[in-house]
């Protein structure tokens, strides 16, 4: 039976991504080698780096000031750095989930990490809106996309200081204005290679401003010097990384893109809003995430949770379980999901709702 991959994270690839990294392991760029045992000082290696670094450029339109590097340690290393780099002797944290609640907790080490607004009260089911963010902060760090609670802030915000985002779970899915961000890191195992890497992209100018000795493995100057090569790189992720964004530019850009996943994500919730069995956790239209889509059984179905999990299990539909801080389901729409996938658990939903 064919699979329809909804897991949040690591989570479903393009086809494309799939065959061009086997491809890569049985004889990367024609060099008669795997990518899994090249070095990473290769030409061929350096090559696919490079191209994979003017992918990003191109298709985010990042402007010249800008440097793009590739790091291990995940999304949640990216807590740390920041403040250690960064943060002066104070920085600002709008709280909209887990993950934004882990960056805050790093920063607090630092300093006086300000929480400026957290929708914490109703779990996270919301972005908060007004808020008013010390001006004499070092930054301020948002979540753009909350994985767990299927919230996303779609619109850059302005603000009057550097501004930091954690992107992992919605980069390239729609257009950025990098120029308003200082900072921009994204794990890349939601929407662009497996897991193993991270995307960073710095504005040069906000580095060198702290007092403090940083290690060097953890200071940004030491990465961007290194172009991403001060230690071994993560070769497959970024290979496999590089495949993503030749699919996506191919696919026609983050706008092309941007428009599937809207289309995509909008027929879910409109079945979930006709459905009489479920509820979105999200109220608000505006705040839906397009690449996690949250729901619950509504209040008269509770006890078919487990019955409809299995039924939806028995026709292919696999990691649509809600994270176990929200409970109920989430289906994640990322780039790489086809839009047969969301059209089949929509049939499920509907049959299913035809049973009861
Ligand atoms: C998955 C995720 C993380 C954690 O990433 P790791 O690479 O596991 O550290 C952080 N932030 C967001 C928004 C995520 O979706």
């Amino acid at each position: 039976m064919k699979k329809h991959n909804f897991f949040a994270g690591p989570s479903i690839l393009p086809q494309y991504t799939l065959d061009r990294t086997i491809e890569g392991i049985r004889d990367f760029s024609g060099s008669g080698l795997s990518v899994l045992e090249i070095s990473h000082r290769s030409k061929e290696f350096i090559a696919c780096m490079n191209d994979t670094i003017a992918l990003c450029k191109e298709l985010l339109e990042i402007p010249s000031g800008y440097q793009v590097i590739f790091l291990g340690g995940g999304a949640s290393l990216q807590f740390a750095m920041i403040p250690m780099n960064l943060m002066d002797t104070k920085s600002a944290y709008l709280v909209t989930g887990e993950w934004a609640t882990k960056a805050f907790k790093e920063a607090k080490i630092y300093g006086e990490a300000v929480e400026v607004a957290s929708s914490k009260d109703k779990n996270f089911s919301y972005i908060p809106k007004n808020y008013s963010i010390p001006s004499d902060a070092s930054y301020f760090h948002i979540t753009t996309n909350n994985t767990i609670y299927g919230t996303e802030l779609k619109k850059d915000p302005d603000v009057q200081i550097p501004l930091i985002a954690d992107m992992s779970s919605d980069i390239f899915s729609r257009p950025v204005d990098v120029s308003k961000y200082s900072l921009i890191y994204a794990g890349a195992q939601k929407n662009l290679a497996p897991a193993g890497v991270t995307l960073v992209i710095i504005r040069e100018d906000i580095l060198g401003k702290v007092n403090r000795t940083i290690p060097t493995i953890l200071d940004y100057r030491t990465h961007i010097k290194a172009e991403s090569m001060f230690n071994t790189p993560p070769v497959f992720a970024v290979f496999a990384a590089q495949q993503t964004l030749k699919w996506l530019k191919e696919l026609g850009g983050v706008e092309a893109i941007q428009k599937k996943n809207m289309e995509k994500a909008g027929m879910l919730y409109d079945e979930i809003d006709r459905n009489r069995l479920f509820v979105p956790t999200v109220k608000d239209v505006e705040d839906r995430s397009f690449m996690n889509v949250c729901f619950v059984m509504a209040e008269d179905y509770r006890e078919l949770e487990q019955p409809f999990s299995d039924f939806a299990k028995s026709k292919g539909m696999v990691g649509i379980a809600g994270h176990r801080s929200v409970g109920g389901f989430r289906a994640s729409t990322y780039n790489a999901l086809p839009a047969e996938s969301v059209a089949a658990l929509i049939e499920v939903m509907k049959e299913f709702e035809k049973t009861i």
